[in-house]
């Protein structure tokens, strides 16, 4: 397929997916978002901030056989041209590996350690038209660094009634980031994964969504479906191993939505 080059003149548009819940999907929205922002035509970059790596599993690289990636770039030890990776789903990649495990503790002493990412992806964001962040399940200092760099914070949310308990005390943590470290971060807003339209409790959950916050609820929700579990063990996002599924397509939406609001 021919790619359109969009250029953004802002340069970068760095949109932090976090959810302290575990399981809620972020990982699968940064490769398949990122993967749709690719189809755009549009220049992409995607941050593996979690130390179970993931994100780099799923992108096809190996991250035991990873040289260098975010923890090296964080310590100083790495520049980040030298340890991008480009992958087969059109989206470059800034790796993780376990050593990211020991940078939340190694960051805690620095000062300005909310900043550190920012700085580091400063170099190459005229490169990009989008960043995605793959943030850890927790609220520390890695995801505060991807809150600091972030103009947008988006928050996969599984559409069941326990995985709504947090969402706001991440929308409160949003809130001190705003005030403290980055007065230009916006919610993009929650993106409802996994829904199974056919149980009516997923259906009230969804329904209930948009009052509970006060935040925007992105459209389509996901939808449940097994392809997702299939896609990363081959190395792509559900958009290259399912490209005509209905979660595919659910992605292209809301891909398209959020860059809608760029153009
Ligand atoms: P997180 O990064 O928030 O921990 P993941 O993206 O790793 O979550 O997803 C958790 C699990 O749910 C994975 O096994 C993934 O394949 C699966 N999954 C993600 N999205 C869907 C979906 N829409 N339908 C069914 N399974 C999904
Ligand atoms: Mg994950």
């Amino acid at each position: 397929m021919a790619r359109r080059r969009i250029k953004t003149p802002q340069g970068a548009r760095v949109i932090a997916v976090a959810n302290q819940k575990g399981g809620v999907a972020k990982t699968t929205t940064v490769a398949a978002l990122g993967a749709a922002f690719a189809e755009q035509g549009r220049r992409v970059l995607l941050v593996d901030l979690d130390a179970q790596a993931c994100l780099t599993f799923s992108l096809g690289l190996d991250p035991d056989e990873v040289d260098a990636g975010v923890h090296e770039v964080l310590t100083g030890a790495a520049e980040i041209t030298d340890v991008l990776h480009t992958t087969d789903d059109a989206v470059d990649l800034l790796p993780s590996t376990i050593e990211l495990a020991g940078a939340e503790a190694a960051l805690l002493s620095r000062p300005g350690r909310e900043f550190v990412l920012r700085s580091a992806l400063e170099p190459v964001l005229a490169d990009y038209d989008v960043v995605l962040i793959d943030c850890s399940p927790s609220l520390g200092v890695l995801t505060l660094n991807a809150l600091t760099v972030a103009g947008s914070v988006l928050v996969p949310l599984q559409c069941e009634m326990l995985s709504h308990r947090g969402v706001g005390q991440l929308l409160d943590t949003v809130a001190d980031v705003q005030r403290i470290l980055n007065p230009d971060l916006q919610v993009l807003g929650i993106l409802p994964t996994m829904f199974d339209a056919r149980t009516t409790h997923a259906r009230a959950v969804l329904a209930d969504l948009p009052d509970r916050y006060g935040v925007p609820v992105l459209e389509p929700p996901i939808p449940k479906s097994v392809r997702f579990a299939e896609a990363p063990a081959v190395g792509r996002s559900v958009l290259a191993t399912a490209r005509g599924s209905k979660g595919a397509a659910a992605y292209r939406a809301v891909a398209e939505a959020i860059s809608a609001g760029w153009r």
